[in-house]
């Protein structure tokens, strides 16, 4: 029998190979050997490593490892050309911009022939997917850097962007790097992972050959430590990075204090949740897309499935099924569901991640497939069952194709356990129920969710995670906004640090209050869960008039006041699903109460101040108009709903990032603690206040008007004392998601370091001088967008 015949009676695929050799041809062309690509120019290649096919372990090519001296030759170009490219017209950036999609589309079979060599990922995903959703990238950017004055209106771009990939998606990750860079008006510093760097270096080539103006885009090779020597160089002004959570902590420590634009894209363990109502045969197929689409390396794999119990052993024998179905083999064979992983190394890993998950107690699947002969990466799909939320393999990121299992009964039950990881990257959930999913949705943790289908990527659409799976976007409005910068934040100069009378030391603490004719103590508490609340510490504080005499006492907050204010705040979470009507009108009636007790507050600023009459009676009424200002808001910044090029919306929600430590501005007592309060809590987080350190009274006055404005119990927190120290408390706090900080520039450094155990997102003022009155800087959406994070909901369309 032929061969036709042998197909046609088993109904077996037959062999379908990409000829490797156009790739080939090419890396022949430069001698199989590459130095970087700097200034428009190709470097001579220096100490090389090799780039091997994980599917033979064949060498592809001879890598130059960048070093520090590359980096600063590639610092130099980027910096030179950053003038002429920011300032050519958006339309111009635009067109270069487009004949790079338009190359990419060009050259698309060499591009996804290379990356499958290159990475191990079948041609059928790099072919239908990477490189369609490249082009896609470069042209839809191409829109934004026309229209980007329009819709970002005061902001500039930040200068040099550093730009740190890694080896899963090598040419996308590229796009979704370089093009909001340029269409923003930056020019780049790109470096590959070691593995995979080919396709950036064949982009380079694409780059040369549309006429991009040299040093807008160099693309440096290199390992780890050349990823280091750009995050430590100063003469780079933004860091966007994808990669493991860990090497994206130590880049966060890394840029503390530099005011270095910084956005982070890094790991997850994403829920795939089906519920017993699902269309379980499509779940079954999303399922294969979500954790053996490339090999499971993938950021947002859908690697945690949680079925509903009523469905579970019929849902698994499906899936035991269809997986001893599934085809491992020859990346450029077009009928393989299932490559090479990157590398022998990433290969070991996952092994070691299933043992342990077997050694303490796991259940392993493995079909009987076969593997290809002869070696290479390959590992067969596996699906781990009989496990519980704390074993290693349910919450370590595998990267790998590995699926763990457990059930869930009810829908709060799927929540929470969808939620019980550091990690919020996406989730995806399957239900014919359209209550029940748009219910669920907007609880899992996560910044992308997509109902009935998975791994659903578009240019349009913001990608980026929650906690610990990094901040910023990538795609969409939100991806732009973070390669840019206000205008006015650029000229911000360094402030004299605050006079602060300070009564240690030189007060005794004893001293009676210089209002002491008031026969009745008045004490200044602190505010927790809504109830006045005694220092822990038992020591109070004296607060100095401009005299330097004592005018009253605060409590003086320590670690546990903090811990105390967080777990009310954490209680009160409900606040940000509270309708944005309902947070308006308490705004409003925060105002109005405000208002009315304008003389005491006005009074209490002269006493702590000096402030004129006039002085004070303007900061009370500025910080009035700021809470009516945001009562504003509340219902007004929202989302946006997106169309994808596919039968889907995405549904763009703004979410408060949750519970917000503030450590207030020394000065302007009151209107520095509520130009912040207002914005955050507008946005429905729940927030732990530091006011002023040497003028606290005005807010620790402020507890009576929260009070009776309905602002519910915990929503506002109110902790006193030394602002440096309780700024660390709250930045190594975990029960904190982020923190706004105001302060010197050694302050600031230190809480961005403190913030990195659960990654908070932090906006620190280095010192410099934020003015908070300013009416045009601070009334609008700029800390609006810090106290929010996007997700998108993908929900398909159709029957
Ligand atoms: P890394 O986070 O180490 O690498 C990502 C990129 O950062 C690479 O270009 C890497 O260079 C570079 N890099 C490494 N160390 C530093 C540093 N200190 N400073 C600056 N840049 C640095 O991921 P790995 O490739 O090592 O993969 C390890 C694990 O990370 C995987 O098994 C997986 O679990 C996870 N991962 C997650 C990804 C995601 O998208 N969420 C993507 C990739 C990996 P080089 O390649 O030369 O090391």
């Amino acid at each position: 029998m032929n061969k036709i015949a042998q197909i046609f009676e088993t109904l077996e695929y037959g062999p379908a190979p990409e000829s490797p050799q156009p790739a080939l041809d090419w890396l022949a062309s430069h001698g199989g050997k590459f130095g970087h690509y700097i200034d428009g120019k190709w470097t001579a290649p220096g100490k090389t490593f090799a780039s091997e096919n994980p599917a033979n372990g064949k060498v592809l090519a001879q890598v130059t490892d960048g070093t520090a001296d590359d980096v600063e030759q590639a610092v130099k170009a980027a910096r030179a050309a950053f003038e002429g490219w920011s300032a050519l017209s958006g339309y111009e950036r635009g067109k270069y911009l487009y004949a790079i999609a338009r190359a990419v589309q060009k050259h698309s079979r060499l591009f996804a022939v290379l990356e499958t060599l290159d990475n191990g990922k079948p041609i059928r995903e790099s072919r239908d997917v990477d490189i369609p959703l490249v082009a896609r990238h470069f042209y839809h950017h191409a829109g934004w850097a026309q229209h980007r004055d329009r819709v970002f209106p005061g902001m500039v771009p930040y200068g040099v962007c550093g730009q740190i990939i890694p080896w899963n998606f090598p040419l996308l990750m590229l796009s979704w790097k370089i093009a909001p860079a340029l269409a923003a008006g930056n020019t780049v510093i790109l470096k590959p992972a070691e593995y995979t760097s080919l396709t950036a270096l064949l982009f380079a080539e694409i780059c040369d050959r549309i006429g991009l103006p040299k040093g807008v885009v160099n693309i440096v090779t290199g390992e780890g430590a050349t990823g280091e020597a750009m995050v430590g160089h100063p003469g780079i002004d933004k860091i966007a990075f994808t990669g493991s959570t860990e090497v994206g902590k130590a880049i966060r420590s890394a840029t503390a204090g530099t005011g270095k634009g910084l956005s982070l894209e890094l790991g997850g363990k994403s829920p795939y949740i089906v519920f017993e109502d699902a269309d379980l045969d499509s779940a079954i197929e999303g399922l294969v897309d979500a954790i053996w689409f490339n090999q499971g390396q993938v950021c947002c794999a859908g690697s945690r499935l949680l079925v509903q119990e009523s469905i579970e052993e019929r849902f698994l024998a499906k899936l035991r099924q269809r997986m001893s179905k599934l085809r491992v083999g020859d990346p450029l064979d077009k009928a393989v569901d299932i490559g090479a992983l990157v590398a022998q190394v990433q290969v070991e890993r996952v092994r070691d991640l299933v043992k342990k998950g077997v050694a303490e107690g796991g259940e392993l699947y493995e079909p009987d497939i076969d593997l290809p002969k002869g070696g290479g990466c390959f590992l067969r799909p596996m699906l781990i069952t009989d496990v519980s939320p704390a074993n290693t393999v349910v919450s370590e990121e595998i990267f790998g194709p590995v699926l763990v299992e457990m059930s869930f009964r009810t829908p709060d039950e799927a929540v929470e356990l969808a939620n019980n990881t550091r990690y919020g990257l996406a989730a995806t959930l399957w239900s014919e129920n359209v209550n029940l999913a748009l219910d669920i949705a907007p609880r899992l943790k996560a910044g992308v969710v997509w109902i009935n289908g998975t791994n659903q990527f578009d240019a349009a659409v913001g990608f980026g995670g929650y906690r610990e799976s990094g901040f910023g976007r990538e795609g969409g409005r939100e991806g732009m906004a973070v390669y840019m910068k206000q205008a006015w934040e650029k000229a911000l100069k360094p402030t004299a640090p605050a006079k602060v009378q300070k009564a240690t030391g030189t007060a005794n603490p004893l001293d009676r209050a210089a209002g002491a004719a008031d026969p009745i103590d008045r004490t200044a508490k602190m505010y927790v869960g809504g109830k006045q609340a005694r220092p822990d510490s038992g020591y109070s504080r004296q607060i100095l008039g401009p005299d330097g005499r004592s005018i009253g006492e605060v409590g003086e907050g320590n670690r546990k006041d903090i811990r105390n204010a967080v777990e009310a705040a954490r209680k009160a979470l409900g606040w940000g699903t509270t309708s944005a009507h309902a947070r308006a009108q308490i705004l409003f009636f925060l105002a109005e109460n405000l208002d009315y007790r304008r003389k005491e507050f006005a009074d209490r600023l002269r006493t702590q101040t000096g402030a004129t009459a006039v002085a004070a009676d303007r900061e009370v009424a500025a910080a009035v108009e700021r809470l009516f200002a945001f009562g504003g808001w509340a219902d007004k910044y929202d989302g946006a709903v997106h169309n994808p090029p596919t039968r889907a919306i995405a549904a763009a929600m703004v979410e408060p990032l949750g519970v917000m430590g503030i450590v207030a501005p020394a000065d302007l007592p009151l209107l520095g603690s509520v130009a912040l309060l207002a914005p955050a809590l507008a946005m429905g987080n729940t927030l732990v206040l530091v006011p002023s350190e040497p003028h606290p009274l005005s807010v620790t006055d402020l507890y009576q008007v929260l009070e009776t404005s309905d602002v519910p119990a915990g929503v506002v927190n109110i902790v006193t004392g030394d602002a440096v120290s309780l700024g660390k408390v709250i930045a190594e706090h975990d029960g904190i998601d982020a923190l706004w900080f105001c302060g010197s520039a050694e302050a600031s450094t230190m809480v961005e370091k403190a913030s990195i155990g659960n990654l908070k997102q932090t906006f620190t003022t280095r010192g410099l001088n934020y003015d908070f009155a300013d009416r045009e800087k601070f009334e609008g959406d700029y800390l609006l967008a810090r106290a929010t994070q996007v997700k998108n909901i993908w929900v398909p369309y159709g029957a």
